[in-house]
């Protein structure tokens, strides 16, 4: 129980590897903030959690929507008092070559997973560094690291939230706030289901470890990250991807 009292606020926490977030910093105590684009969704995970023995309330939001994240901060802060933890979580894909890749599916993809870290630390950080216990922590992909065939959008704005993460850490650094990145690499969740077995199969062959990633891999890492053990670490991208980038 590392996290008691604190105040957790984690994106696109309805479901996949937002929601493993959400129960695991429950697991160590922490009061939970779910927000998602999807009402029902954001309230059933947090009834979910409550049941745990935390506070626990779900707020839908459209990350991507300065006017929604603006509200949503209010709202968090209202219910809790504070924010401590804050897991930049929330995003897509809309997967194409280059060359077929239309404008509208860059603009979406930037706005929703890179656009999102930027609006919700803005609206939130000034709660966390009032609270004088700070983290913020963004979930990028290994392929914001490597780059990676029709993912022009997706890899740039992962590439980015790496960029803002060091950022945010330098910022912040002397105000009881530290900025890391999570990159994960292939984690079996519904954003994943999309692949075929085949290409599963394919990209196994790349992972050392021998497996693709549980989204409970990625929320170890993140209550880490969220702990008093990590307290003398900032800036970094701690890759959670079975040994694919090393
Ligand atoms: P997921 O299963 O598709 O879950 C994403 C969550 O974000 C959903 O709850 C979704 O809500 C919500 N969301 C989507 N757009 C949103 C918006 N505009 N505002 C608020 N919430 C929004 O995806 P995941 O696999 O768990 O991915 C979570 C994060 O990990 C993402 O940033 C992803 O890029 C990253 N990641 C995943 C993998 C992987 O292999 N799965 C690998 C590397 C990085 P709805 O379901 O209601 O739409």
């Amino acid at each position: 129980m590392k996290l008691q009292n604190k105040v957790a606020l984690v994106t696109g926490g309805g479901r996949g590897i937002g929601k493993a977030i959400a129960d695991r910093l429950a697991r160590e105590g922490a009061n939970i903030i779910v927000c998602d684009i999807d009402q029902a969704t954001a309230e059933a995970a947090a009834k979910e959690i409550s049941a745990m023995g935390v506070k626990a309330i779900g707020l839908v939001c459209d990350v991507s929507k300065s006017a929604d994240v603006e509200e949503m901060v209010k709202k968090a802060v209202e219910a809790f008092g504070t924010i401590n933890i804050l897991v930049n979580n929330a995003g897509i894909t809309r997967d194409g070559l280059l060359l077929r890749m239309k404008e509208e599916e860059w603009d979406l993809v930037l706005n929703v997973n890179l656009k999102s870290a930027f609006l919700c630390t803005k609206f939130a950080i000034k709660h966390i560094m009032r609270a004088g216990y700070g983290r913020v922590i963004n979930i990028a992909s290994v392929v914001g690291l490597m780059g990676n065939a029709g993912q022009a959008n997706y890899a740039a704005s992962k590439g980015g939230l790496i960029a803002f993460t060091k950022t945010v850490a330098k910022e912040f650094a002397g105000k009881g706030v530290t900025s890391n990145a999570i990159a994960p690499g292939f984690i079996r969740t519904a954003m994943t289901d999309k692949l075929k077995d085949e290409d599963k199969a394919k990209l196994t062959q790349f992972i050392p470890l021998g497996s693709l990633g549980e989204a409970a891999h990625v929320a170890d890492a993140v209550a880490f990250l969220a702990s008093p053990d990590a307290a003398y670490v900032t800036g970094q991208v701690l890759a959670v991807d079975g040994g694919m980038t090393m």
